[in-house]
């Protein structure tokens, strides 16, 4: 008899402040691991120079986006600094039920419903090593203006608040060692005698 501990896959739900490095972290964990898999957003956000269509995101406009919503289409959607963004569910279900693992990287909003409806989920709170070196982050990746990276560096003072409702923070001092967090975390959760 053989034993296997898991068949479906982990949903892995990722969220800290922007500037954290939390979508640099899933890509180089997703290069490491192949076997999960990075959930692609709705936004109705305008595209940064360099993104692309179904690679970052799905964009869309707001009626469509709205009409997504009515139609059941997402497994959580929120409103984050005046544009929606919201995780598609037949792509993560599917996935999921495959044996995949997959990586939503959502705000706190969004995880927070994740969190009624799959409270299996494993939730990852990312943050900088200092509220300086994220506002170095946030400045340099020059894609926002001055007022929305003002925005940006003062809610992430307010997420800070929610680490509670998460089961990991990872403080984000280098890319190599964050993964490395990352994959152990993963790792501890699939040996879980209370997850099977
Ligand atoms: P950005 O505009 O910088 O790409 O993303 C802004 C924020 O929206 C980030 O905190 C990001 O994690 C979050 N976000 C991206 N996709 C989704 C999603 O599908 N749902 C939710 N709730 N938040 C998302």
């Amino acid at each position: 008899m053989k034993f296997t501990m898991f068949n479906k896959g982990l949903l892995i739900v990722v969220s800290g402040p922007s500037g954290a490095g939390k979508g640099t972290i899933c890509s180089a964990y997703i290069e490491r691991n192949p076997h999960a898999i990075l959930s692609v957003s709705v936004t109705t956000r305008k595209p940064r120079v360099g993104e692309k269509e179904g690679v970052n995101y799905f964009f869309r406009d707001r009626e469509t986006f709205l009409r997504m919503v009515e139609n059941g289409e997402f497994l959580e959607y929120a409103e984050v600094y005046g544009n929606y963004y919201g995780t598609p569910k037949k792509f993560v279900e599917e996935k999921l039920a495959a044996g995949r693992d997959v990586i939503l990287e959502i705000d706190i909003q969004g995880a927070l419903q994740v969190k009624e409806r799959f409270p299996e989920a494993v939730f990852v709170f990312i943050i900088p090593p200092s509220m300086e070196e994220l506002k170095r982050r946030i400045v340099k990746r020059g894609t926002e203006d001055a007022e929305t990276i003002y925005r940006r560096f003062r809610s992430a003072y307010e997420e800070l608040n929610y680490i509670s409702r998460y089961n990991y923070v990872i403080i984000n001092d280098t890319v190599e060692s964050a993964v490395a967090k990352l994959e152990a975390i993963v790792l501890a959760e699939k040996c879980r005698v209370d997850r099977n």
